[in-house]
């Protein structure tokens, strides 16, 4: 999220929908007749889709493959790398179906299909819960195809995710402290994210999200209800 412009669309999802966009990927690929032996759950967004694809399709064999954008400390690469090996014998003659949220650029997900393939998998396909317009790989299987590009805010990383939007509208934003409601406008004026959808979303969130900023220190209360970036 670090290198995106100021101001982006964000869309806050539940369980509840992604849970469901596990079920339509793992119905598309009961339709295509392909019986995957095992997944692999690309690390970290889809570790979630993978398990729940798992039990869908009746499989017990899951595992993963930590895919990073960066090399040693903060030398930023194009090219998606693989962070840790697969054990031995994780793919090798199994026919394999390789799980990730998002296909946004889709380098990630293409790197993972070169690295499985390389490992001496039998057939490889490749399956995401959504798939963005700028993604120059089409996976297999497709749970959503979103027209309008958004940054998605999953379940699993909604804490995370939010850390990040809040400090980045209150370092942009005009002024010192920020009560909730200014948060919630800032929000909406970066992001496009409506009071009502991240209800709806994720309810009654946003404090614990404020009150675990305070705990990791990116953020200090300033009397009773205003809330000051701390710098650094
Ligand atoms: P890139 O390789 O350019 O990061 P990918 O399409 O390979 O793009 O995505 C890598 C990971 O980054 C995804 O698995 C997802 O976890 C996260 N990600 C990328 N784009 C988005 C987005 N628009 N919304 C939410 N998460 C995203």
């Amino acid at each position: 999220m670090s290198d995106l412009p100021d101001e982006f669309k964000c869309t806050i999802t539940n369980w509840e929908y992604i849970y469901g966009l596990c079920r339509t990927v793992s119905t598309e690929v009961k339709r295509s007749e392909f019986e995957p032996d095992v997944v692999v759950a690309l690390a970290r967004g889809g570790w979630f889709a993978g398990r729940c694809i798992c039990d869908f399709l009746g499989l017990d064999d899951l595992t993963s493959l930590k895919m990073e954008h960066y090399v040693g400390t903060a030398e930023k690469t194009g090219e998606p790398q693989i962070r840790y090996p697969m054990p031995e014998g994780s793919v090798e003659g199994k026919d394999v179906l390789i799980i990730d949220d998002i296909a946004d650029t889709g380098g990630s997900i293409e790197r993972a299909h070169e690295y499985v393939t390389d490992r001496d998998a039998d057939q490889v396909r490749t399956g995401t819960l959504q798939l963005l317009q700028t993604s120059e790989f089409e996976p297999d299987f497709v749970g959503e195809r979103l027209e309008e590009w958004a940054w998605v805010v999953y379940p699993w990383n909604f804490i995370e995710d939010m850390i990040d939007l809040i400090s980045g509208v209150m370092r942009k934003a005009e002024g010192e402290t920020f009560t909730p409601e200014e948060i919630r406008r800032l929000l909406a004026e970066f992001h496009e994210i409506e009071r009502i959808q991240m209800e709806i979303a994720q309810p009654n969130r946003l404090n614990e999200v404020l009150v675990e900023m305070e705990r990791r220190d990116a953020i200090d209360r300033d009397g009773a209800n205003e809330w000051q970036l701390v710098e650094g």
